[in-house]
């Protein structure tokens, strides 16, 4: 792509005035849950519940989630020989994320070969280099058979209560199935973004179309299905997307193709960079396949991908997985390294950064003009912020989607849809007519509401205090993991931990190991409790904290990455650091803190 020079300032500028614009005073609670009189939208329109009778019983071991973090943590706790496991999952199957992501053109954007979890364990080769969901889901189903963790599953299960019971050294658990059962162990994976939300917009309930949330995409309405068969059902519909992330990126292609009108709304434009996706060649595939493959490419991937932070810079490193990811990063690094290494301050290396930064935005930016043949809309589709600033989008039907003349992308200014009413949607003093609404419109994350908030429970550990009030002022936790005051539960999150965002199961994968260890090492020695100390808790936080790397910056455009441009606060706040020195450097003292065999701050009883 030919970019043409840039003037630095004009450009920093026009970031600073495109944020303010969006800026709101009401930060997150602009959004609504799918609670109450939205609870119709969070129904599971892909598989029927089945009736069942209550549980009361004692398991070993319980995964509350039945996505990544719940499948590797019960694969690794197989493996280590705990076979009475129970995942306990309040959608239909296993797959979490991907079993509710189903809209159409679903794939994901973090390389396969590194994304999918547990491909070694069971020799799949994922069939493209960037796997469609359904790819994903399958393999979701194939780690839970392989492991034999659908034997003692509870799906369609929602837990209410979670209480830890001294006496008897175990946690009792309830559900909104009338299930009453106990384990001596307790896993947490609710994933960083399965809370959906809508926008609260004024008459939102009045429409008397058709509407739902792309991770409840209703295939019964619009014909077709996530494999790819066309919605030959919206052939007369004209439809409506609210929201241009990454979600609608991917479907807003496949809506243009089979409805009749489709009207985008957009209030930021996304960054949206070449996909280049592509079959995975099973010859190639062979070669590299030999033994510990995943985790070198794991390893390889966030190494790479931290490299543009300048921290381990090795000149040397290869680039196995060679997707966007590491492209930024490669690109990044590359800058840097015009700099003579006396010359390396934190402000020269800052500047680097952000000339790099303008450069690719530059590129993105031309990139749409390249492809929308509208100049009008082609300027509404650039984004004015640093790329990392909102999530990096990849695909190569999604701009060239508003060449289509039934597809109208309809920007607010960064003012966003005013009102729905009982015909449609209006924005910029317009109403437009549709049929169906599809809310594009994400998910509450991890770090700007708490657990509790998010898991829909509150843990009581020892002495019946709750999880809320234990982080009060702030999570607190080692390792993102252990909780004081909540012996045998462990947490599995991004949070105070890791923090990889480029690759999510990465950081599930280190920390199934950990747990599965620990709960080995608790088990052989005859251990009832095993337990963080207060102390190692508290240097733990002190240590992230004292050395901040949070994530998110205020001088970003709003969106979840920080918070909606709102500082966080009491029980949220603390929860967005990461491990200071970074993925590769926190992986590597997991490692170490696993093989001492000690796990040091931990107190087995
Ligand atoms: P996002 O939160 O990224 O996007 C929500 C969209 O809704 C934004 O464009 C937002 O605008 C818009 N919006 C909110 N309120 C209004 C309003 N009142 N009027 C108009 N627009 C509004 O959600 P997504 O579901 O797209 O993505 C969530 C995350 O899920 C991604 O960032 C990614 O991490 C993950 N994902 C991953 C994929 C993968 O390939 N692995 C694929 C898809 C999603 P604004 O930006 O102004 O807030």
């Amino acid at each position: 792509m030919t970019v043409t020079r840039y003037d630095k300032e004009a450009v920093l500028r026009r970031y600073a005035e495109e944020r303010d614009k969006r800026l709101r005073p009401d930060g997150l609670d602009q959004y609504i849950r799918l609670t109450g009189r939205f609870a119709h939208y969070a129904e599971d329109p892909y598989t029927e519940m089945v009736e069942r009778e209550p549980v009361h019983d004692d398991v070993t071991f319980t995964f509350i989630g039945g996505g990544f973090a719940g499948l590797l943590v019960g694969a690794r706790l197989k493996e280590a020989g705990i076979d009475d496991v129970r995942i306990v999952d309040k959608a239909g199957d296993f797959g979490g994320t991907w079993y509710w992501n189903r809209y159409p053109g679903i794939m994901c954007d973090t390389a396969s070969m590194v994304y999918m979890p547990l491909l070694e364990e069971t020799g799949h080769m994922p069939t493209e280099k960037y796997a469609h969901g359904p790819e994903i889901l399958k393999h979701c189903r194939r780690v839970g058979k392989q492991f034999g963790l659908y034997d003692n599953a509870l799906f369609h299960t929602q837990v209410t209560d979670l209480a830890w019971d001294e006496s008897r050294a175990r946690w009792r658990i309830r559900t909104n199935r009338g299930d009453d059962f106990t384990a001596r162990f307790v896993g947490i994976g609710t994933g960083p973004l399965q809370v959906e939300k809508l926008p609260g917009i004024e008459g939102i309930e009045d429409f008397a179309g058709h509407a739902f949330h792309t991770s409840r995409w209703d295939y019964a309405y619009t014909g077709g299905s996530a494999e790819g068969a066309p919605m030959d059902r919206l052939a007369d519909k004209r439809v409506a997307v609210i929201g241009t992330g990454a979600t609608a990126v991917q479907c807003v292609p496949e809506l243009a193709r089979a409805c009749t009108e489709l009207y985008v709304f957009q209030r930021t434009p996304s960054s949206v960079d070449v996909r280049d996706n592509r079959p995975l060649d099973p010859d190639w595939f062979a070669q590299i396949a030999t033994p510990g493959w995943q985790q070198r490419w794991l390893d390889n991937f966030t190494a790479n991908w931290e490299a543009f932070t300048g921290v381990g810079v090795d000149d040397e490193l290869e680039d196995l997985v060679q997707d966007g990811w590491t492209d930024l990063a490669r690109r990044m690094r590359a800058t840097l390294q015009t700099l003579p290494p006396e010359e390396r301050s934190p402000e020269r290396m800052m500047d680097a950064f952000e000339d790099a930064d303008i450069a690719k935005m530059e590129e993105i930016r031309a990139r749409v003009e390249a492809v929308v043949a509208d100049p009008e809309t082609a300027a509404k589709l650039k984004a004015w912020y640093r790329q990392l600033c909102k999530r990096p989008c990849f695909h190569d039907e999604y701009l060239q989607a508003f060449n289509r003349p039934n597809t109208h992308l309809v920007d607010t200014d960064g003012k966003g849809v005013e009102r729905i009413t009982a015909k449609g949607v209006v924005a910029g003093g317009r109403e437009y007519e549709v049929d169906c609404i599809v809310y594009a419109s994400g998910f509450f994350v991890e770090f700007g509401m708490s657990l509790p908030e998010r898991a829909g429970y509150d843990p009581q550990g020892r002495g019946g205090k709750r999880l809320s009030e234990h982080w009060h002022e702030g999570m607190r936790t080692l390792h993102g993991i252990h909780v004081h005051g909540f012996p045998n539960l462990f947490v599995v999150q991004l949070a105070q931990g890791a923090a990889l965002a480029s690759n999510v199961p990465h950081n599930y994968t280190e920390s199934s190991q950990t747990i599965a260890g620990v709960v080995r090492h608790a088990v052989e020695g005859g251990f009832d409790h095993v337990e963080v100390t207060e102390e190692a808790e508290t240097s733990w936080v002190d240590l992230l904290v004292a050395n901040g790397r949070a994530f998110g910056s205020e001088e970003c455009t709003p969106g979840y990455y920080n918070n909606e441009g709102q500082p966080l606060g009491g029980s949220t706040d603390q929860g967005n650091f990461g491990y200071p020195f970074g993925p590769v450097a926190f992986f590597s003292l997991m490692d170490e803190w696993r093989r001492s065999g000690t796990f040091g701050g931990l107190r087995f009883g």
